[in-house]
């Protein structure tokens, strides 16, 4: 295990290194970019790891996992995000645990987000996922679906929208991930007058391990990384 936190502390090192880099070379703060190190691919104990060598954001893109976790002492620490997709009836159970949701992608998943965190007495950020890459097994609105759910946000006062989430493309390699993250920055762009005010989009979340430095040149806000993160790592 320690050999593991040796490991992990060195992922860690190498991609924060990466991301600051890539940063400087956009010309954008370093301060500008967030690192969500994505555990699913581990235990609790690999992922308190990664905690305590210095990555407080943890991400999960199953519920259960999430869940399971949040309830950890060894993760008591953590700033959880949820980054899959979540279905209505896992909400209420991980509104307490998270600190913002990147996969809000439909008008009943914004109501019942809105209508439990109102009950429980919070007010969840949330990003909303959009599908960049036209890949039909992935989540997310489409862009004309975007356009027409952003006004009807707006009475949603529990919940508020810092941003939007996409994918890349799984075919393609960089070029077709580059033109999915500047298509997510242009339609941001674009529809930032029609935003409601509980609608402030701008985070963009996105970025994985093979792809994050060339989501941080299109804009990246939030990187979401896991594989990078646990190489090498014994189980
Ligand atoms: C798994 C996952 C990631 C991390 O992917 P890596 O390629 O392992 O870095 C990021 N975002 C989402 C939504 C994921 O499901």
């Amino acid at each position: 295990m320690s050999d593991n936190i040796a490991t992990i502390a060195d992922n860690l090192a190498r991609v924060n290194e990466r991301v600051a880099n890539a940063t400087t070379a956009a010309g954008r703060d370093p301060a500008s970019v967030r690192l969500v190190g994505v555990t699913k691919y581990v235990g609790p104990v690999e992922a308190a790891a990664l905690l305590s060598v210095g990555c407080p954001l943890l991400g999960e893109s199953r519920p259960q996992q999430l869940w399971d976790k949040a309830a950890e002492a060894s993760l008591a620490e953590a700033r959880w995000h949820m980054i899959g997709h979540l279905q209505r009836n896992k909400v209420r159970r991980t509104l307490p645990i998270v600190d913002l949701i990147h996969s809000v992608d439909s008008l009943r998943l914004a109501n019942s987000i809105d209508s439990i965190a109102e009950e429980l007495g919070l007010r969840k950020q949330i990003l909303l996922e959009v599908n960049c890459s036209g890949d039909l097994e992935k989540h997310g609105l489409t862009a004309d679906g975007l356009k027409e759910l952003l006004p009807q946000l707006a009475e949603l006062s529990h919940i508020e929208v810092t941003g939007l989430m996409t994918m890349a493309a799984r075919e393609g390699g960089a070029s077709a991930a580059a033109e999915n993250f500047a298509a997510l920055r242009q339609l941001r762009d674009s529809v930032a007058s029609e935003c409601p005010p509980n609608v402030n989009l701008t985070e963009l979340s996105m970025g994985m391990s093979h792809d994050f430095e060339t989501a941080i040149l299109e804009g990246a806000t939030i990187v979401r990384v896991g594989s990078l993160l646990f190489d090498g790592v014994c189980r």
